[in-house]
């Protein structure tokens, strides 16, 4: 029997209509050189309208790609609203990516136009010659005649453009099905891969992060996008926040621990997110300067890489309530959120709130056995690749890459871990970061987590290293607090009745800096063939 429901098709234009009409007077406050700037969301989806306009006139046509290479800021929510909505599809580039990765994702989408921030566009001369299918630069800011001038383009300015175009528009609604905007994956594990989101799957992420017992995004919230709308459509905060009518606070090219902090205070931000990285140097900053007052912000999302203990420890210090949550690139990104669950005593409590989290409903996941790829239990013991299922998680990528990320249907995250009996993920590694000592499995992530509670250690990371007799063994790398240097004898103490013997490393570096990913993660691999090189001998 079919149903009697109307079969309305999920999708950004309902996202960019609602919003407008009935969120009219929430605002889009993006940071300056000197202040901040504000508009409507009456006059961000007017302004989405007319770029749409603009592109169409630029030859935009169908499904045809147009690029970003923006940080977050006001224009890129109008491409956000605008491209998808017109029916053609959003590529995000990662500007943080070697010029070459930039202009391998660029051609590999195929786009048309790009939409450029001046502030980067001496980084976009770098990727230009590598070019193959875009005609059209626009730029959003002034920039230098010189810039471009060897630039075998056209290059317009954005407002001159969108002022210039009409904005009368009427959207219209395609296949839910149909992409909406493109992400590659950071390649932290590999060269980058294409993920095409579709309007259903940014819908229903929008949906899904909206409930109580997820994120609780919704009308009465300031929200502070600080996870980069260059990758993986920044949570789908933007979209959310536009369709349920929070304001959305962007920090532009500015973003650092002082601007965050004068952002939350300035507007009252009650929702937040970000990687670890940049939330431990606002921690610093609040530790060192007590009288900021964050009471506005009811919680902080933390995720892209493993929150640990002494992060929440710090923030329930200052009265900031930090909520994990996991997710990738092809996962549009959330699947889990570690909120504790309603009547379970203090210490349970505490192990949900550190857990990676709860999965979300209407996604499916399952622990298998590495080896033979078998179910495992969800018994919170047995330790396995996380796999998923569901609307929002990607079931291949662009260009029929990386099929051996998929098994019988299903995602593999790469991620190993246990569930337990109640959906709490708890991530012990991501298995290209496993250490294997003697055949027994050392989780980087937990000592990480033991070493980063030592009053002297600032930042640290675990690699496993070749090791003649055991095959692997850890080896910490450790950044100190400023003139706490200690000895290392002092850490392995430390260790010693944290973590089993066997997982204590021998093998200690001390640097001043940990590198980074594109999107600020610890850069295991870049450490491990550093390493493997002989640079730390
Ligand atoms: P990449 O391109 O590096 O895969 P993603 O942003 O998609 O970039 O990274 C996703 C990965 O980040 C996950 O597979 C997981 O390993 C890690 N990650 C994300 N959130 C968390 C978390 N809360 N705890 C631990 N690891 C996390």
């Amino acid at each position: 029997m079919r149903s009697t429901m109307m079969n309305d098709q999920l999708s950004i234009t309902d996202v960019l209509e609602h919003g407008q009409r009935w969120n009219a007077q929430r605002e889009v406050i993006t940071k300056t050189a000197d202040g901040w700037r504000t508009a409507s969301f009456a006059a961000v989806a007017e302004n989405a309208a007319r770029l749409a306009n603009a592109l169409q006139s630029l030859g935009i046509d169908g499904d045809q790609r147009v690029g970003t290479f923006m940080w977050n800021n006001q224009e890129h929510l109008e491409a956000y609203l605008a491209v998808p909505a017109m029916g053609a599809v959003l590529h995000t580039a990662n500007m943080r990516l070697t010029p070459e990765q930039v202009a391998y994702t660029i051609n590999a989408a195929d786009d048309r136009v790009m939409i450029v921030d001046a502030s980067l566009a001496e980084l976009f001369v770098k990727v230009l010659p590598l070019l193959t299918s875009v005609h059209t630069i626009i730029v959003n800011g002034s920039v230098e005649a010189t810039v471009f001038a060897d630039a075998d383009i056209t290059v317009l300015d954005y407002h001159t453009l969108v002022d210039a175009a009409s904005p009368q528009r009427v959207w219209t609604i395609g296949d839910e099905r149909n992409a909406a905007s493109i992400c590659f994956t950071t390649g932290t594990t590999g060269n980058p891969k294409g993920v095409a989101y579709s309007h259903r799957s940014i819908v229903l992420q929008c949906l899904g992060t909206s409930t109580i017992d997820t994120l609780g995004i919704g009308n009465r919230d300031r929200m502070l996008v600080l996870v980069p709308m260059f990758h993986a459509t920044a949570w789908c905060y933007p979209y959310t926040g536009f369709w349920s009518g929070a304001d959305i606070v962007l920090l532009d090219e500015f973003l650092s621990p002082a601007a965050i902090i004068d952002a939350i205070q300035t507007f009252g931000i009650t929702f937040a997110n970000g990687v670890p990285t940049v939330w431990n140097d606002v921690l610093r900053i609040l530790r060192a300067e007590p009288h900021h007052n964050l009471s506005s912000l009811q919680r902080v999302v933390i995720g892209g890489a493993a929150a640990t203990t002494a992060l929440f420890d710090g923030f329930d210090e200052v009265g900031v309530r930090i909520v994990q949550g996991w997710g990738m690139t092809e996962t549009s990104p959330l699947v889990t959120v570690g909120r504790d669950s309603r009547g379970v005593d203090a210490t349970t409590a505490a192990s949900q709130r550190l857990s990676q989290g709860r999965v979300l409903a209407g996604v499916r996941i399952r622990v298998v056995d590495p080896d033979s790829g078998d179910p495992l239990p969800d018994d919170g013991r047995s330790v396995g690749e996380l796999e998923l299922r569901g609307p929002w998680i990607a079931g291949g990528y662009l260009g029929d890459e990386g099929s051996d990320k998929f098994h019988d249907g299903w995602l593999r995250t790469g991620d190993v871990g246990t569930i337990d009996d109640q959906g709490f993920v708890r991530l012990t590694d991501r298995a290209k970061d496993i250490i294997k000592s003697g055949g027994e499995w050392i989780s980087s992530v937990d000592l990480e987590n033991v070493l980063v509670a030592h009053p002297s250690i600032r930042d640290v990371t675990v690699i496993g290293v070749p090791d003649a007799r055991w095959d692997e063994r850890p080896c910490a790398i450790v950044v100190f607090e400023d003139g706490r240097d200690v000895d290392v004898e002092e850490l392995r103490v430390w260790l010693v009745g944290r973590v089993a013997r066997f997982w204590v490393p021998e093998n200690w570096i001390t640097t001043t800096a940990l590198p980074r990913t594109s999107v600020g993660k610890i850069d295991k691999k870049d450490l491990r063939s550093r390493h493997a090189a002989g640079e730390f001998e």
